[in-house]
């Protein structure tokens, strides 16, 4: 499960997508949550960046973005524990998100996410700080704006999962933008072409690379509001007519 900026955007929001966790988790006994940072945090700390030094050194950069997400993790984790559902918050570091040494925009290279894995053995819920990991040198990366959609997903791959469910402020992806548009329509499947095709058109409904990524694994993406009954039936899922069984992991 994803949850965007926006289902983060204030401490009451936190308490609201952990009543959709801890109802999954009845459904699911496995299940790992991806977070971004609050609201418009990101924008935040690049201003603040900008503000001491206009051209900040890349390494920095990553290191106060990374925080953003960090924040989100931890009261996610707090959310939980007062719904006493065990769960325990990880950075993109030590969910073992290894990515190349390219600041600001890394990719993700592999997914080692033994700790993840612990914790879900355990019976916890584990909830990973998205946008970000860490190079081979041990230096902590970012994926580029937007990347936290493209954490979920390799973590879906590297975790086997039955699918990823993006929790957003629109209720899926429409043919055109429903915050400008009233008559957009919802589209309910959409193949990975198709998803992609939209998101090029400038649609930010998704990362980019996260769908690339998703059609390499053939992984299936479930678009939803975070507002809202948690099994209503209104989203769009994105998939292959058939699922790939390649027991080979894509990361790039
Ligand atoms: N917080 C980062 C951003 O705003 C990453 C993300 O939200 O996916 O770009
Ligand atoms: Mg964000």
């Amino acid at each position: 499960m994803k949850f965007g900026g926006a289902s983060v955007a204030s401490p009451e929001h936190f308490s609201r997508i952990a009543d959709i966790i801890v109802s999954r988790r009845k459904e699911y006994e496995r299940v790992t949550i991806v977070v971004s940072a609050m609201g418009n945090t990101t924008d935040q700390l690049i201003n603040l960046a900008k503000q001491v030094n206009p051209n900040p050194p890349r390494r920095e950069y990553d290191m106060l973005l990374s925080a953003g997400e960090r924040i989100s993790i931890a009261l996610l984790a707090m959310a939980l524990a007062k719904k006493e559902q065990e769960a325990v918050s990880f950075t993109g570091s030590q969910s073992g998100i290894i990515t190349c040494a390219h600041h600001a925009e890394a990719r993700i290279i592999d997914v080692k996410p033994y700790r993840i894995l612990a914790a879900l053995d355990s019976g916890k819920v584990a909830i990973v700080a998205g946008f970000q990991g860490v190079s081979e040198n041990k230096e902590i990366t970012t994926l580029g704006r937007g990347g936290s959609d493209t954490t979920a997903v390799a973590l879906g791959v590297a975790l086997r999962a039955e699918k990823v469910e993006f929790f957003k402020d629109v209720p899926g992806i429409f043919n055109a933008d429903p915050k400008c548009d009233p008559a957009a329509k919802l589209l309910t499947n959409l193949s990975y072409s198709e998803a992609l095709a939209i998101i090029k058109q400038g649609a930010k409904v998704l990362h980019g690379r996260c769908i690339e990524l998703a059609e390499k694994n053939g992984l299936s993406l479930h678009v939803r509001s975070f507002v809202g009954p948690v099994n209503s039936c209104v989203e769009t899922i994105i998939c292959a007519q058939e699922r790939s069984l390649s027991p080979i992991l894509h990361y790039e």
